[in-house]
């Protein structure tokens, strides 16, 4: 078999960029695509033929698995711009990790992890003028994997692609968030695929996520399978919790998501001195925290969002309000931005150069 990274990534660029046509001050993220996407094949066992060429249309076959089975995973990551103009990725190799952990767990083919990164740094490289420059806007990048081999019956696919697209976004309008306490529907279970970032436990969130919105919520809080107590993530983001000046997290349990911005806001938080444990929580701690007045913050972390404050968690038997300062949650949202554009050091070694 051919090593893959000896195979160099094929480039067919589009003859005119559309970037110059959209208005980067008015994106709704996820509605316009950049110019190119890569793409790459797997078939007979190996992955071949990596390419990066104009977004265009798959033509897909009715019977693709994916269509069916839901093998499909996918990645959400964001590349900024450095001072001096470099594209700059924030920790792909956790993404590339991230995606065949998934892959793993619904039986899908690993992808190269440093081809991964390579060629997203080659895509990101080509797309930089996509890239906007407003405070707190990026491009964000879709890497996916789908089942695409035309088959009725239920085993693993042999033929997938693999893909990156992406998508200007805007500034996030920072409004604090209310949570709905779902107590009906769950998004994961221990043994199930919440850990993976499998694109049937969005579809399953969906409903439920409507429902909270029609309460005048903004989004699900998730709570676990069996007791309806024990938090698990906020919408399709981690959540950090500050009590009694202490940090907190939901331990990664088997049904939640190991976010990367998660990781990141834990060092960031040690790095300054804060407490962080990751352990299981309960809503009742939570209530319990509200009524003795040592609740003090709470936010949800994701790529999409960055920091999203907590103003509320409720449902129709329940109101927790938070206290409406959020100081350390406003410090780890600009420390994270603050280093994505690197108005602050990157101490870590977060970012990659995409050229
Ligand atoms: N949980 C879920 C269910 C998610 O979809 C995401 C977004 N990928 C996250 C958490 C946050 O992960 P990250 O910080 O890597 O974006």
């Amino acid at each position: 078999m051919q090593d893959l990274m000896t195979q160099t990534i094929k480039i067919t660029k589009v003859a005119q960029s559309k970037a110059r046509e959209v208005d980067f001050h008015n994106i709704v993220m996820g509605t316009r695509f950049s110019d190119h996407m890569f793409i790459c094949d797997y078939q007979n066992g190996e992955w071949q033929n990596p390419r990066i060429e104009p977004l265009a249309m798959i033509p897909t076959h009715p019977a693709a698995m994916a269509l069916h089975y839901g093998q499909a995973i996918f990645e959400g990551m964001k590349a900024t711009l450095g001072k001096d103009g470099t594209p700059l990725l924030f920790r792909p190799d956790e993404n590339a990790k991230r995606m065949n952990f998934s892959a793993n767990r619904m039986g899908m083919p690993f992808f190269p992890e440093d081809l991964f990164v390579e060629a997203l740094k080659q895509f990101v490289a080509i797309e930089k003028e996509w890239i906007p420059t407003q405070d707190g806007s990026a491009l964000y990048l879709r890497p996916f994997m789908y089942a695409d081999e035309p088959f009725i019956g239920m085993r693993a696919a042999t033929s997938f692609k693999f893909i990156v697209m992406a998508s200007p976004a805007g500034p996030f309008f920072h409004k604090k968030i209310k949570l709905y306490a779902e107590k009906k529907y769950v998004r994961a279970v221990n043994g199930g695929t919440g850990e993976a970032k499998a694109a049937g436990n969005y579809a399953g969130a969906i409903r439920p996520t409507e429902h909270a919105k029609t309460k005048g919520y903004d989004q699900v809080l998730w709570l676990d399978a069996q007791h309806f107590d024990y938090i698990q993530e906020v919408g399709t983001m981690n959540i950090f919790f500050k009590i009694g000046g202490k940090f907190i997290t939901p331990d990664l349990s088997g049904s939640i998501l190991a976010g990367i911005t998660r990781m990141s806001v834990i060092d960031i938080l040690r790095d300054k001195g804060y407490e962080v444990t990751e352990r299981p929580i309960t809503l009742t701690e939570i209530i319990e925290a509200s009524k003795n007045g040592t609740l003090e913050e709470a936010f949800g972390a994701g790529t999409a969002v960055g920091i999203a404050r907590i103003e509320e968690i409720g449902n129709k038997d329940l109101s927790i309000k938070f206290p409406s300062e959020n100081p350390v949650s406003d410090m780890i949202a600009d420390t994270l931005e603050g280093i994505k554009t690197q108005e602050i050091e990157d101490k870590f070694g977060w970012l990659v150069a995409a050229k």
